[in-house]
């Protein structure tokens, strides 16, 4: 079970007024996910209970948060619910989304910035494996994902998503391609500054 039944009926009223689009699915992971989301917000210290699950979403990743109540929750993509996705990308997207937690969106020039410069320093000096776990999602997924400057984030593609799952591990980087230190450069320029 990606969230056990006791978190969700703790989920804040309007989550549970209002369920959420999509259904959540069983973990396919090859490690456990809720231990590695209760090691990573306990260290981010934001004071929020964090779940997650997957859904066939329209973004990579995301997170919810209610601050009344000190919940958030973290969707991430169903592509990503394969047993190769490595253990370092799913903590990477993690770390991200629960960074999101302790350094909020703030305004600059008008507009509501989710990202703003301060995130990317933080995020480079807490999670410098940000950039592996890009050369990996890019890798894995590039043919189905688009960035989208506009509304920070990378949005995946709902016919190549669906191909990806369906048409098996070949596409995964996870079946051909080591987590590795030994990043193309090339690769690399593409899919660095990527947003989530
Ligand atoms: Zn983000």
């Amino acid at each position: 079970m990606a969230m056990p039944e006791a978190l969700l009926e703790d989920l804040p009223p309007r989550w549970r007024q209002k369920p959420h689009p999509k259904q959540a699915e069983l973990s396919m992971l090859a490690f456990s996910a809720d231990e590695l989301l209760a090691d990573i917000s306990a260290a981010g210290s934001s004071n929020f209970r964090v779940v997650w699950s997957f859904a066939f979403i329209d973004s990579l990743a995301f997170i919810e948060d209610d601050p009344e109540s000190r919940t958030a929750r973290i969707t991430l993509h169903s592509v990503l619910n394969h047993p190769s996705t490595p253990l370092q990308v799913i903590a990477g997207i993690f770390k991200h989304e629960v960074l999101h937690l302790t350094v909020r969106p703030r305004e600059i020039d008008g507009k509501l910035i989710t990202h703003p410069p301060e995130f990317w320093e933080k995020e480079r000096e807490l999670i410098p494996e940000m950039s592996e776990v890009w050369f990996w999602l890019w890798i894995s997924f590039h043919s189905a994902m688009k960035r989208d400057e506009k509304r920070e984030r990378m949005v995946i593609n709902a016919k190549r998503a669906r191909e990806i799952i369906h048409f098996g591990s070949f596409f995964y980087g996870g079946g051909v391609l080591e987590f590795t230190d030994q990043v193309d450069q090339e690769m690399l320029a593409d899919a660095q500054q990527s947003l989530l």
